[in-house]
């Protein structure tokens, strides 16, 4: 581990200001000199395993008062970054609005870490594939651009087959992140220019020939905060891992239906563990828009969910799976009761 400064923001402008120095990078997650901190559940380990070293933290812990809200306000949902995992998943509201957001956040992770880990920084975890967490590893694009992808030829049984590139097949790890994506949410960052929202949809980049480059945040922005329109008390999230205990996914899928008489008006679908980046499968949502869902229709909105998939030698098993996971999920949500 590189030593590394540390600070302690008393307010947003003290941390925005200390991210300042990041200016010019493209990538502040990767690259940045100053990274910011907040449960450190992730940071931690990859400043430890020398894959981030950056020459200073903000600790951004201090404005959780301001930035841990979680509220519901008639059918608008808000969650501040700093709230925690574990404080989230048990809300009882959004255990009854929300079911898709409680359970992707109970499946994730351990409940220690739950206990300090913050959405904001679950959303921003970086990658878990082995060769990019370790630095004996030099053929990593993500790590050290234009140097190969030592996984595409190598060990790959948990990478991604959705959104991939000739330069990275890394898989997205959250779960959270699915939930945001089926819900249409936004996210609120706020940077020297001031605050902006946009569409979660656009907070992440997939690897195409910049793998290094992981989000749209410029080099001095912070997010403090989520917003969801409308509430989606028939949602569930199912995850397949390989062990029951905490694990990252599989596969696993995101779903929210609005349904009146078995009729299904509007649905959601994303995915995770499979895909390089948090993963809405539109056209295959679509597709049960206006109908009851059914075993055949449950089949083909799965297969519709994985099309595009271009599998490795060692992941292919994650298509078939990945649709009985989509398969069991729509029943799963269809069968609810609310
Ligand atoms: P930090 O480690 O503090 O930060 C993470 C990154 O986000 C850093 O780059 C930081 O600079 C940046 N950041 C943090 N907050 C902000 C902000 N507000 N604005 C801008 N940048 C910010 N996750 C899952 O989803 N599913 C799992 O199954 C799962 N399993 C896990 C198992 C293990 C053993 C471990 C160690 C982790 C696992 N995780 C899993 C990941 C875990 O959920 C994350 O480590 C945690 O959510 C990160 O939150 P944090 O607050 O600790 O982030
Ligand atoms: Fe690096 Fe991506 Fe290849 Fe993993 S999949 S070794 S992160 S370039």
């Amino acid at each position: 581990m590189q030593p590394f400064s540390y600070q302690r923001a008393a307010d947003p402008s003290a941390a925005i200001q200390a991210l300042s120095s990041n200016d010019g990078k493209d990538n502040p997650l990767a690259g940045g000199i100053v990274q910011v901190l907040a449960g450190g559940t992730t940071l931690l380990d990859l400043m430890k395993l020398d894959v981030m070293q950056p020459a200073a933290v903000v600790d951004i812990t201090p404005l959780s008062s301001e930035w841990s809200q979680i509220r519901l306000d008639g059918d608008t949902l808000r969650l501040g970054a700093l709230a925690r995992m574990s404080d989230v998943a048990a809300n009882a509201e959004i255990q009854k609005a929300y079911p898709v957001i409680a359970d992707s956040l109970k499946l994730a992770a351990s409940a220690q870490l739950r206990n300090m880990a913050t959405l904001g920084g679950n959303v921003l975890q970086r990658t878990r594939c082995t060769y990019f967490r370790d630095i004996s590893y030099t053929n990593c694009n993500k790590r050290n651009p234009g140097s190969g992808c030592a996984a595409m030829d190598g060990v790959n049984r948990m990478h991604a087959v959705l959104g991939t590139s000739d330069q990275c097949i890394a898989t997205y790890p959250g779960d959270f992140a699915q939930s945001l994506i089926a819900l249409d949410a936004t996210v609120e960052i706020t940077g020297r220019a001031g605050n902006r929202s946009i569409p979660f949809a656009q907070l992440h980049r997939a690897p195409g020939n910049s793998p290094q480059v992981e989000t749209t945040l410029a080099p001095d922005e912070l997010i403090f905060g989520f917003t969801i329109k409308g509430r989606w008390p028939r949602s569930a999230y199912l995850k397949v891992r390989d062990r029951q205990s905490y694990e990252f996914a599989l596969c696993a899928a995101a779903v929210a239906l609005d349904m009146q008489d078995g009729i299904i008006h509007d649905a959601r679908l994303a995915l995770g563990g499979v895909a390089t980046v948090p993963w809405r499968a539109a056209e295959a949502e679509a597709q049960l828009r206006g109908q009851r869902l059914d075993e055949a229709l449950a089949s083909r909105v799965a297969e519709a969910a994985f099309a595009g998939a271009r599998t490795r030698p060692h992941n292919s098993f994650k298509v078939a799976l990945g649709q009985k996971v989509v398969a069991r999920a729509l029943q799963q949500a269809v069968s609810m009761e609310i």
